[in-house]
This record gives C-alpha cells, sequence and structure tokens, in this order.
C-alpha cells in the first residue's frame, strides 16, 4: 500500500490534442500560475481562453479532461494589469490553496509548458519540432528524430537508527530547517543503489533494508521523487560539506523544521513523527 497521495482522482482522463474551448484554463506566466479568487476560494481560470481574455499566448497545450470539462494550459506574456480578482501566485504557495486535483493538474501543465519550450527545435539537425498527432511527443520533418516529455527521477531517502531518523541541512536551506536526503538517479543506476550512493556520498553511512513508500511528480521543473525509508547498517555521520552541512539523528518528539504535507519528504517525516506505521510499507525491495 503506498501511503503518499499524489495521485489525479479518476475525475481526470488525460488526453493530447483537443480544439482551443472554453474550460478550465491553467495559464503560466513564468513559473507563476494566473488564479482566480471565487466565493468558493482560489481557483484556476474557467471559462473562455486566455486570448479571449486579452493576453499574449505563446504555447498552448491540451491537457485531457477533468469532469467532463476540458482543461488546458498556456504559456502568456505577463500582462501590463490584472483584472480585479485575479492574480498571479506561485505554486508552493498554492499546494495549500487549490483543490488537490488542480494542483497536481497545474504542476504536469508547468512541466509540459516546460518541456515544449525547451523542445523547439531538433537536437541533431536544429530543425524546428511539430507536435505528433496522437502522442504526447514532438518530431524533426527533416531527420525525424522524435522527442518524449522528459523525466528526471530522484529518490529521497529516510534512513532510521533504532528509533531515530537522519535529518539533514542542505546548503541551499535556510537555516534550522532540515530534511531527509534527496538525490538524481544516475544513468544505469537501480533506484536502490542510488540510495545507497547519495547516503554514502553526502553523510558517510551505510544503508539497507529498504522500504518502498511512495512517488510524488515535481514539477520544478521535471522530477519524479521515489521515496524509500531505509535503516543504517554502518559508518558514523559525516556530511560532504557540499550537498549536506549539517546531519543528525532526531527523536520524533524533538524534530527541527521540516518540509510541510505538501512535499513527500514532509509526508515521509510525518509518517515517521506519528508513530512509523510499518504496516503502510511494501515489502522489502529484493
Ligand atoms: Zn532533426
Amino acid at each position: 500500500m503506498i501511503i503518499a497521495d499524489f495521485e489525479m482522482s479518476p475525475a481526470f482522463a488525460p488526453g493530447v490534442h483537443h480544439e482551443v474551448a472554453p474550460g478550465w484554463w491553467y495559464v503560466f506566466c513564468g513559473d507563476l500560475l494566473l488564479v482566480e479568487n471565487t466565493t468558493e476560494g482560489v481557483c484556476p481560470l474557467l471559462g473562455p481562453p486566455p486570448q479571449e481574455r486579452g493576453l499574449v499566448v505563446t504555447t498552448c497545450l491540451f491537457l485531457g479532461h477533468l469532469d467532463g470539462i476540458p482543461c488546458f494550459t498556456a504559456q502568456c506574456q505577463e500582462p501590463a494589469t490584472l483584472g480585479g480578482t485575479l492574480r498571479l501566485e506561485s505554486m508552493r504557495r498554492l499546494w495549500r490553496l487549490l483543490p488537490k486535483d488542480h494542483i497536481l493538474l497545474a504542476g504536469r501543465a508547468l512541466e509540459l509548458v516546460h518541456w515544449q519550450h525547451t523542445h523547439r527545435f531538433c537536437g541533431q539537425c536544429g530543425t524546428a519540432l511539430q507536435d505528433v498527432a496522437h502522442e504526447r511527443a514532438r518530431r524533426c520533418p527533416s531527420c525525424q528524430a522524435v522527442y518524449f516529455p522528459r523525466i528526471a527521477p530522484a529518490i529521497m531517502a529516510m534512513v532510521r537508527r533504532g528509533p531515530q531518523v537522519l535529518l539533514a541541512r542542505s546548503s541551499r536551506f535556510p537555516g534550522g530547517f532540515f530534511s531527509i536526503l534527496a538525490g538524481f538517479v544516475e544513468c544505469g543506476e537501480t533506484l536502490e543503489a542510488c540510495l545507497r550512493r547519495e547516503v554514502r556520498e553526502e553523510v558517510g553511512i551505510e544503508v539497507g533494508n529498504m522500504h518502498y513508500f511512495g512517488s510524488q511528480s515535481w514539477p520544478f521543473p521535471n522530477s519524479l521523487m521515489i521515496g524509500f525509508v531505509a535503516e543504517h547498517t554502518g559508518g558514523t555521520l559525516r556530511p560532504d560539506g557540499q550537498e549536506i552541512i549539517e546531519a543528525d539523528w532526531f527523536w520524533p518528539h524533538k524534530l527541527p523544521m521540516v518540509p510541510g504535507p505538501e512535499s513527500l519528504a514532509g509526508q515521509m517525516i510525518h509518517w515517521y513523527a506519528t508513530g512509523a506505521d510499518e504496516s503502510l510499507l511494501t515489502k522489502p525491495a529484493p
């Protein structure tokens, strides 16, 4: 059983192409999402396409249907002024404001807009790419190379030693803020090997007895986070001083400042702090 719940509801049916129409519009200006204050709270734009609202659209993609309503995303130039109920907001702030399906769809949208923007020309011959008709891909009309959206897998490692948990402070974190370890999977590596390597490189210890926890799409810009719980099997903490500047073992009732429930890391730490129910974990990795 997977604990972390970052899945779209069955009300969403993904799709690739649809003529531009009224519906849900996930409109980005840079990385900021255009949202509307309504009587029922904050939501993405529902209604006519952004070009009919006077916005200048540079990229437009169909995402699928949510409860039968077509969903689109668009990258727009930032308007000089916004209407009274509209505002631009960062995705991280919206995690706590938007309903789950909308924030997950906005994440999917942001990833696809970024992919479209960085795949305008063929990497082999430089020709302008074209959308493929029936799948999410772009093809070079000259050399026929095909480009699919790229996803970069990264593992998250919650390492335990008896009743304590390893939390570390990245050089990128504000003071006093700790999280579990994380790192990108390298070419040719399994998830398990990546976990062992990352932990060894960043804090100098060995781990084993890994259990899968859950996963989360992380669209900043195109990661898939894959969470494991593991146990310390040897070695003393030695932060590498570059990626990790501080690391320590913490008790569940004395945790430092940690990520919130909008992230897989935050959900894993919450699971640990509230009793670490082992029955919710999957079987050990082979
Ligand atoms: Zn080409």
